[in-house]
């Protein structure tokens, strides 16, 4: 098969022309399509199909703090998976025994990287109950990521009606004790096995739960000696009483990007949750931990415009040049360079909604305009958000050859405001307080 010309990418505009597919409006069309496309003879997604085979040989389930937990590689007994075919649709969806996958050598998956994902959490609140957090967005992510990459569209809600079903089954083991969650990983791969470049005719839409540990906090395994390297090579003061220990238990360190790296780009797929994404970041990240970095910093053009980190949205904080007033400031959406965090979402929502004397200002943002900020002193705080890192403050990133030292990373802050967000949003998940962002879960014993 020849391969397609590249034609020459124009300069990056920062709104996409309004019959794009990827602008909001045309995405919610696609959306709206394949949904209500119900007249076709093949099956739809149907949750109430499902089958369940209970696994006869259950695991034990590690200490949370034993190092196993660590390797993120431990998944509880059972994974939801329901297959796909363009001649008759979705297969009733079947819970089974957790287990390796048969595909063919020639799917389209491995080679064309026709795969996306979703991340997600449940948690075991403090009153004995379980629950999602806004697991429709993630549910609607889910279709918008699939339909990027030409993998079968579903019903987000028979989605998650599935995966409901597959927590409840799951959680009574495997989150035990209030306070404990555990991770899910919604998957959907193109299995049909055709080396032509085209779009998949056979799918495989999976869901697999794995314990986490809490990466918000330290490694409390990690006996890694204190890097030398990045703060201290380019000569920043630090503070002679800081490990790398507890630098780590205080804040994130980023990287930022080098210029011939570029994570996403308008009119790519920086917008979709695929695995397209993650497979060419892993030199940049490999680098960044080398040097003794958490995650790299995604700057974007020549402007240096700061995206996000790793798989976590980026925010600062900072007092406005002008009127004095904080901002919170994170990337805008509109030119699908970044990912629509669930945790983004939320923690715009609860800014705005309980502190009002913050202001919110979603747009594009640089590296000097937090160069210039850190050196008025006007910067307060910067942080991650994202499922996985959950809110994580950031004590310092470094910029080619310069650093840039928040409050925190000098011990002179906790990121106060940071660890306030994160504790209403864990409020939530773990039903302190009541809120339509926490979904209980009906368990089930199989
Ligand atoms: C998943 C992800 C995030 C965070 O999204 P959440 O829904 O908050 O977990 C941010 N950036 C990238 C690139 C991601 O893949």
């Amino acid at each position: 098969m020849a391969p397609v010309a590249l034609t020459p990418v124009s300069p990056p505009s920062p709104t996409l022309d309004s019959t794009s597919k990827l602008t909001k409006a045309g995405t919610d069309t696609l959306l709206a399509q394949t949904i209500s496309n119900d007249s076709r003879a093949v099956a739809d997604l149907d949750a109430s199909k499902l089958t369940i085979t209970p696994n006869l040989n259950p695991k034990p389930v590690p200490a949370l703090t034993s190092p196993e937990v660590w390797t993120q590689n431990v998944t509880t007994d059972h994974m939801l998976t329901v297959r796909w075919t363009l001649q008759s649709g979705w297969d009733a969806p079947e819970i089974q025994p957790y287990g390796p996958l048969s595909i063919m050598p020639t799917a389209s998956v491995l080679h064309y990287a026709t795969e996306c994902f979703e991340g997600m959490k449940a948690y075991r609140g403090h009153d004995g109950k379980v629950r999602l957090f806004r697991p429709e967005r993630n549910a609607k992510r889910f279709l918008q990521s699939a339909t990027r990459i030409a993998l079968p569209g579903f019903p987000p809600s028979e989605f998650l009606k599935l995966l409901k079903k597959f927590v409840g089954v799951e959680a009574r083991k495997w989150i035990s004790e209030p306070g404990q969650f555990i991770y899910i990983r919604p998957t959907m791969i193109a299995t049909a096995p055709a080396l032509g470049v085209q779009k998949p005719k056979e799918a495989l839409m999976y869901i697999m739960m794995v314990m986490f540990p809490p990466l918000d906090e330290p490694n409390p395994s990690n006996t890694a000696p204190a890097p030398s390297s990045g703060l201290a090579a380019s000569g920043t003061q630090t503070n002679g009483d800081s490990t790398a220990k507890d630098r780590a238990s205080r804040g994130m360190r980023l990287l930022a990007s080098r210029h011939d790296m570029i994570r996403a780009w308008p009119g790519g797929f920086g917008n979709a949750k695929v695995g397209a994404n993650y497979g060419p970041s892993l030199l940049a990240q490999g680098e960044a931990r080398e040097r003794g970095y958490d995650q790299i910093l995604w700057l974007f053009g020549d402007e240096c415009f700061v995206t996000e980190a790793g798989g976590m949205n980026f925010f600062v904080l900072l007092k406005n040049q002008n009127t004095g007033r904080r901002e919170l400031i994170t990337a805008p959406l509109g030119d699908g360079v970044i990912l629509e965090g669930v945790t983004r979402a939320s923690v715009l929502d609860l800014v705005r909604d309980s502190r009002p004397e913050v202001d919110i200002v979603e747009r594009r943002f640089t590296m000097q305009e937090l160069l210039e900020a850190n050196e008025e002193g006007r910067l307060i705080e910067a942080f991650g958000a994202g499922t996985a890192f959950f809110i994580s403050p950031v004590a310092d990133i470094h910029f080619r050859g310069m650093d840039v030292v928040l409050p925190l990373g000098k011990a002179e802050g906790h990121g106060e405001f940071a660890m306030a967000v994160k504790k209403d949003l864990k409020d939530i998940m773990y039903g302190a307080l009541s809120h339509e962002w926490g979904v209980v879960i009906d368990e089930v014993e199989i």
